[in-house]
């Protein structure tokens, strides 16, 4: 296995960050940014902080400086967070008898003189949190200040998160190969005769031993569970004869890998050749997969790159068995802006990136999904993944 070096996010990318924020903060006349433990905390600091009970909390004044609060216990690995190593946000380091609330408060006061021209600074200006910051934090928080009208942080952070620098779409690309190592290296075989389960393992050991740091998922959907797109790989044995889909994906860097192939499992000397509608739905599928990259540029519409591969489905009759989006954004989350989904009319911006998976799912006898993590560039797309895409047959 040769070990790509990974890029890493220089320390003063943090600050521009934090410095944009700001900006957008002001502009939209908020008091401060909140974001509790999860990724927009991770995108602004590079702190990667653990999800428990205790409060950790980068708190953005609109005019001053960013402070992270951690419990006592934590502040070491905060104070080892990139932003806040190079100086860019302090450290408070809260005790278990303190009052960690009452701390992210007096963090966000901010200086009225240092902000002219804005209301950030008001009493009744807004307060940005971030989407993931658990009820118990916001119901507090709203109890301490009860004059203030609460919003989302990804009002001023979406836009910026879903432009991604070329080091992120690095780290993209480095998991996305990861992926397809695991993936063709599964295909490689035995399956039949084992169960979903056992192969799931498999691939998560797969995905950590080609360079992710942990393993997210392992959908492993044999024969009639292949229909059903989020299958919970379970005890049922793969035959031979049978479509299997693997949908996989891990993270490695911070930034997500997710990747699915359909494959038929003929067994020992291709025992079973692939069902002749199993290879008119796949190629149908890679079709409308192709369709949907095709269409990918600075400027179109989030909708525009799912009706591109609906349309295709549509028009060969299988319109209502394709039953999800055609695709997410990925980055720091498996899941996150922009959507490719009818109805939203934001447009794509280069640094974009997201998965493009269409899927026809025929109840009780099998399904099929093809998807690639995409990047939209100035010119051409980049699809980050490289297995193949037409039907692809193994003994297992
Ligand atoms: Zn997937
Ligand atoms: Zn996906």
């Amino acid at each position: 296995v040769t070990v790509a070096t990974r890029p890493e996010i220089p320390a003063d990318r943090y600050a521009a960050r934090l410095e944009r924020v700001r900006g957008a903060l002001r502009s939209a006349g908020a008091a401060g940014l909140l974001a509790g433990a999860g990724p927009e905390l991770r995108y602004l600091t590079g702190y990667a902080a653990p999800l428990l009970e205790r409060l950790t909390m980068l708190v953005v004044p609109a005019d001053g400086r960013p402070t992270l609060l951690a419990p006592r216990l934590e502040a070491m690995r905060g104070e080892a967070a990139p932003a806040a190593a190079a100086g860019y946000a302090g450290v408070a380091a809260w005790d278990e008898t303190d009052d960690p609330y009452a701390l992210a408060i007096q963090a966000l006061a901010t200086r009225p003189e240092g902000m002219p021209g804005t209301r950030a600074g008001q009493p009744d200006s807004r307060v940005l949190v971030s989407g993931n910051l658990w009820a118990t934090h916001v119901l507090e928080l709203q109890r301490r200040l009860p004059d203030r009208a609460f919003g989302l942080a990804a009002e001023v952070l979406r836009h910026l998160r879903m432009a991604k620098d070329d080091d992120e779409v690095g780290l993209l690309r480095l998991a996305a190969e990861a992926a397809d190592r695991a993936l063709a290296g599964i295909t490689a075989g035995p399956l039949v005769g084992r169960t979903e389960a056992d192969v799931s393992r498999e691939i998560r050991d797969r995905l950590v031993a080609e360079g992710h740091d942990e393993a997210s998922f392992a959908i492993v959907g044999s024969g009639p569970n292949s229909a059903s797109p989020h299958h919970e790989p379970g005890e049922r044995r793969i035959q031979p004869g049978e479509a299997v889909v693997l949908d996989i994906g891990g993270m490695l860097g911070g930034y997500g890998s997710d990747v699915t192939r359909t494959i038929w499992v003929a067994g020992r000397d291709r025992q079973v050749d692939p069902d002749p509608a199993f290879t008119e739905i796949h190629e149908l599928v890679r079709q409308a997969n192709a369709a949907a990259v095709a269409t990918v540029r600075p400027g179109v519409r989030c909708e525009a790159v799912d009706a591109a591969a609906r349309d295709v489905i549509t028009a060969a009759g299988h319109g209502a068995e394709f039953i999800h989006r055609v695709g997410h954004g990925i980055g720091l989350e498996t899941h996150e802006d922009p959507y490719l989904v009818g109805g939203n009319v934001d447009r794509l911006v280069a640094g974009a990136t997201f998965s493009i998976e269409p899927g026809i799912y025929l109840a009780d006898r099998f399904g099929v999904r093809i998807e690639d993590i995409v990047a939209c560039r100035d010119g051409d797309p980049e699809v980050l993944n490289a297995l193949p895409r037409d039907a692809w047959v193994v003994d297992g």
